[in-house]
């Protein structure tokens, strides 16, 4: 057997284009499909999968560690940057979606699942639409509550929130009562059995990341994402150490060596792997055996499209130290003409049951990705209140 083609496929989705990978064999209606979107580096991406599809265009798909080695290790740069580690995740989850075809398993069997009866999700609040969830100012404490009722409605029994402000790097105490007051309207609005978590989208410094935290103990989240930027790992460390609130990190960590570092600093509680970011399945197993070793939980990163849900899914589905799963519904209404999916969703506490189809259990139809083609991704700047500049 041997791979035949690698082909990208683009679908513009209003903030993000999602780059669907597909990788063809010589054998008869034999392909599978990874995904490797990343946002604002649409072309970098593309045009990394087909440098890299040089190495691969007549290798048996199925040497998936083989080949994920000559991904990472044989053009001299190693594969941990997020444009390459983010093609080599495309392709790596393709050629698994290969081999469970191959072997008639759905993903997780290979890997010794299913762990679980089923997996929880949880959505953002407005389910990932981009104004409702990057646009609302915390100041509208107001419309947070609202949107928190209306993700409980929906039937999700956890949901997140961006209630933290963005802040110089040091501000005094309005930005933190801004976050107390948009977080106590969310816990007022659905009661202590529904579970809250705030992403900081590693906006605040440590100092500042600390004050949050510190303010935000007394509404038991879930856990906070991102107090501060990933690299100051001595600051999540700081910042964990000091409160009870379970701190999450890792959707901008490529590589088991940086998590490694991470876990070893208990810098984090929950480890945030993106399966399309950190170089697909192969890594993110490594990855997810030093989470458990440390016994840190898993939460992947997955706002992206239908493939990355699939993918970190049924990564769950063989994973004894996953909690739950981040999912968006509200990104584009006709989500879900694009892909067919094999796991099925209970409405009632959104819930997911396995999917018994082969590979990834999902089929894309290139004929709905051709109705959105590539468009310049819809920019989200951060300012500061001096006009200086941000993180987003
Ligand atoms: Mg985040």
């Amino acid at each position: 057997m041997k791979i035949t083609a690698i082909e990208t496929h683009v679908c513009h989705a209003r903030m993000r284009n999602w780059i669907f990978v597909r990788v063809l064999t010589d054998q008869d209606g034999l392909y599978g499909w990874g995904e490797a979107t990343l946002e604002w580096h649409t072309r970098a991406v593309v045009g990394a999968v087909e440098d890299l599809a040089s190495l691969l265009i007549g290798q048996d798909p199925t040497r998936i560690e083989y080949l994920w080695q000559m991904m990472y290790r044989q053009h001299f740069w190693h594969g941990h940057g997020i444009v390459r580690a983010t093609a080599i995740a495309g392709i790596d989850i393709a050629l698994w979606d290969i081999l469970g075809k191959v072997a008639g398993l759905p993903c997780s069997k290979l890997w010794g699942g299913p762990v679980r009866d089923h997996i929880r999700t949880y959505c953002h609040l407005g389910g990932g639409k981009m104004e409702d969830f990057y646009e609302t100012s915390s100041e509208d404490a107001a419309r947070f509550a609202d949107m928190a009722t209306q993700a409980v409605e929906a039937g999700f029994t956890a949901f997140k929130a961006m209630a933290v402000p963005p802040t110089l790097p040091l501000e005094g105490l309005k930005p933190i009562r801004t976050a107390e007051k948009c977080v106590a309207a969310m816990r007022n609005a659905v009661g202590e059995s529904i579970d809250i978590m705030v992403d900081c989208h590693a906006r605040p410094s440590p100092a500042m990341g600390l004050q949050f935290a510190k303010a935000l103990e007394q509404f038991g989240l879930f856990f906070l994402e991102e107090p501060c930027w990933p690299e100051e790992i001595e600051g999540l460390a700081a910042i964990q150490a000091a409160v009870a609130t379970p701190i999450a990190t890792g959707e901008r960590v490529t590589s088991n060596s940086e998590f490694r570092r991470l876990f070893a600093a208990r810098a984090c509680s929950l480890c945030q792997v993106d399966i399309t970011h950190c170089g697909g399945f192969t890594e993110a197993r490594r990855i997810a055996a030093l989470a458990d070793s440390h016994r840190v939980g898993l939460a992947p990163h997955n706002p992206q499209g239908p493939v990355s849900t699939a993918a970190s899914l049924e990564f769950g589905f063989s994973q004894p130290g996953y909690v739950i799963c981040e999912t968006v519904h509200e990104d584009v209404p006709w989500r879900q003409d694009v892909v067919k999916e094999g796991f099925t969703v209970e409405k009632k506490g959104r819930l997911v049951r396995p999917n018994p189809r082969p590979g990834l259990g999902i089929e894309i139809s290139l004929a709905e990705i051709k109705k959105h083609p590539f468009q310049q991704e819809i920019p989200q700047q951060v300012f500061y209140t001096d006009g200086s500049v941000g993180d987003w």
